[in-house]
């Protein structure tokens, strides 16, 4: 029997709620990939001790949504000051393809190590890079970098039966495919990587990329139908901007989640990114059905989205959850700085909506619209909701062992805190991550991944984003 005593944690937040959402410990046993025991525990006999002196441990986060390929596009000039939809057509749309399996599993391979570094254990990828006679296989990439490196992967299938008209018009546009191939395509991925288990380190969702645009309100339907046959939860992108209301409201005479409703995509099987830009009706349908959220403050930010209603979405009931979103809309993609900024955003959105009391307002308020227990709720417990993984996500006896350690003695960012718990997230930065654990294993230790040239990934990714220029151009 192999067992991991972690030991003498300055703090440990659980991603569980209420007073329940810190635990006193300071030891954590683990026994065959499990949490055994928290608390004060002696060393037994065939335990390797793991020192956690000075450090603050969390449950590993859950990344909710994310578009890996898009490592490889950070910062990219023609999008870098526009709005959500000619940033589309300026970067991850001209530049989708010109990726190969080569710098497809190159981007896939940063993407993961930037999170794994962060102390994140399971990603969900919102994959929209697939056409007809593609000459890789991206599923079966990710899945593979995903086991290498030791993490758990949900691979969210997007794809799209319609040409998008802001992809229309690039030379680079890619052709859709057809909904027989689609949906071939999602009964072989099911049935090769799909496992349906609490823990699962691989699974599989049904993403159409952008449900008003990606295929007919028919197909919608049936897509839902096939997901759920198949045991598939169902992921996409809803009402991120103005924009997105726009063309929904064009096309059908509909509020974007009153569109998901017409067509059977709402309920506790769906999640949704973004979810900006909301009516208190669609709030309110949300919170009914248990549809989740994955909050992606940063991307939001960059674009000029706006702030998701994060505080009234949880009121009505809905499973919040953190995503990094792709790093082309981020210029990085890590749950330490997403959740720091969660935390920033929410008690700013606060602010903006307080009012002066001699204009008939309550004054000062904010602060309290999310705490650091909150946003670490969010990104782990609150991910593990929304992606059906209730074994992972929080510290509890029982629990798979995906936890994150974070020694706060190597960076005076972090010296000074009375209260050492919240120092990762409040702090931000990047706290020194002393150990990642995923099941057990050790995925990180002392900030590292073993057998990784970083200086040779740096080398590699700048001489990719050379080519995937050049394509980009010659298209
Ligand atoms: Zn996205």
């Amino acid at each position: 029997m192999t067992s991991l005593l972690i030991q003498n944690a300055t703090a440990i937040l659980t991603g569980l709620t209420g007073d329940a959402a810190r635990h006193p410990g300071p030891d954590i046993r683990i026994v065959e990939g499990r949490i055994a025991a928290i608390g004060r525990l002696a060393v037994e006999s065939g335990d390797r001790v793991l020192d956690a002196t000075d450090c603050v441990i969390y449950p590993a986060w859950v990344n909710t949504h994310h578009h890996l390929f898009q490592a490889l596009l950070k910062g990219e000039p023609q999008g870098i000051n526009t709005t959500l939809t000619p940033w589309l057509a300026a970067t991850p749309y001209r530049f989708r393809a010109g990726f190969d399996a080569d710098s497809f599993r190159l981007a896939a391979r940063i993407g993961m190590i930037e999170l794994a570094l962060s102390g994140c254990a399971t990603i969900a990828d919102h994959n929209y890079l697939y056409y007809p006679g593609q000459d890789y296989d991206p599923s079966a990439i990710l899945f593979d970098e995903a086991e290498k490196l030791g993490l758990r992967f949900v691979l969210c299938r997007g794809g799209a039966t319609l040409t998008r008209q802001l992809e229309a018009e690039l030379p680079q546009a890619l052709r859709p495919e057809s909904m027989a191939a689609y949906m071939a395509d999602m009964e072989r991925l099911a049935a090769k990587f799909h496992d349906p288990a609490p823990d699962a380190m691989r699974r599989v969702v049904m993403a159409p990329t952008t449900p008003p645009y990606s295929m007919q309100p028919d197909e919608l339907r049936e897509a839902a139908a096939v997901a759920r046959k198949l045991g598939l939860r169902l992921h996409s992108h809803l009402s991120e901007t103005v924009g997105y209301q726009d063309s929904v409201n064009a096309m059908h005479g509909l509020s974007p989640v009153r569109f998901c409703e017409s067509i059977g995509w709402l309920g506790d099987d769906v999640w949704f990114a973004h979810l900006v830009k909301l009516d208190p009706d669609e709030i309110a349908l949300l919170g009914k059905t248990r549809t989740g959220i994955a909050h992606c403050p940063q991307s939001n930010g960059r674009l000029g989205s706006g702030i998701a209603p994060i505080r009234a979405l949880a009121a009505a009931g809905v499973p919040i959850s953190i995503g990094v979103d792709g790093a082309a809309s981020n210029e990085a993609a890590d749950m330490i700085s997403e959740t720091h900024s969660a935390w920033l955003m929410q008690r700013a959105k606060g602010g903006e909506a307080a009012v002066a009391k001699y204009r008939g307002g309550a004054g000062e308020q904010g602060a309290d619209w999310a705490t650091v227990e909150d946003v670490v709720r969010w990104g782990t417990a609150g991910g593990a909701a929304v992606l059906g993984l209730p074994a992972i996500g929080s510290l509890a006896v029982g629990q798979a062992a995906d936890i994150a350690i974070y020694d706060l003695s190597h960076n005076p960012r972090y010296f000074g805190l009375h209260d050492p718990a919240i120092g990762p997230v409040a702090s931000g930065g990047t706290a020194h991550l002393r150990s990642l654990l995923v099941g057990g294993r050790e995925i990180v230790r002392d900030g590292k991944l073993p057998d990784l040239d970083m200086a040779e990934l740096a080398a590699r990714s700048r001489e990719a984003v050379r080519t995937l220029i050049a394509r980009a151009e010659a298209a």
